[in-house]
């Protein structure tokens, strides 16, 4: 364990104010993962409730969720899944439609990537309102997938994304 505090990854993440467009704060990650320590220190926060063995697949949101998904997914002895944006996969796919804080969007997952009550953690980097995650979780549902947690390196808590994820234990690392 590197012993990283959810306060020093709150110190590195940096605020961009009006970007992509104005009037988002966009929480900017890249100081987290260009330092080792930062990096390796939220891939543990992140997976210390699941033991070694309790989670099958991690699941991980097109395209900054696949960075902490993949890592952890390593880090557990669990397979990646990779939600991606609409036209990206090759093989059969199941599509959801979705709003985001900015825009809307269709994520896809192959129909084979989860077999059914196959045990499953859904990462990504933000919580905003929880259009993109409800969406995963609906695939995840139709693939009969056991959603054991989903987890963020962030939740912007007055958007209130995790009423929109009944059901599922949701965590975050850090919050405004
Ligand atoms: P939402 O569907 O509203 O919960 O939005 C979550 C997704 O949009 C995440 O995958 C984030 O990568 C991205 N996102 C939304 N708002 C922000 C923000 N303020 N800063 C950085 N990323 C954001």
């Amino acid at each position: 364990m590197s012993h990283v505090s959810p306060a020093e990854l709150e110190a590195a993440i940096r605020n961009v104010p009006d970007f992509p467009q104005p009037g988002i704060q966009f929480k900017d990650i890249t100081p987290v993962l260009s330092d080792p320590r930062l990096f390796r220190g939220a891939i543990d926060l992140l997976v210390a409730g699941f033991p070694a063995g309790s989670v099958d697949k991690i699941i991980g949101i097109d395209a900054r969720g696949f960075i902490f998904a993949a890592a952890a997914a390593v880090q557990l002895g669990a397979g990646f899944i990779p939600v991606r944006k609409k036209g990206k996969l090759p093989w059969n796919t199941h599509e959801q439609s979705y709003d985001l804080e900015y825009g809307s969007a269709t994520v896809a997952v192959h129909t084979d990537a989860v077999k059914p009550g196959e045990r499953v953690l859904l990462l990504d980097d933000l919580l905003a309102t929880g259009g993109t995650a409800a969406a995963a979780i609906e695939l995840l549902n139709r693939l009969e997938a056991n959603i054991i947690g989903a987890g963020f390196l962030i939740e912007l808590e007055a958007l209130e994304g995790r009423r929109r994820l009944t059901g599922v234990p949701i965590f975050s690392l850090v919050r405004y």
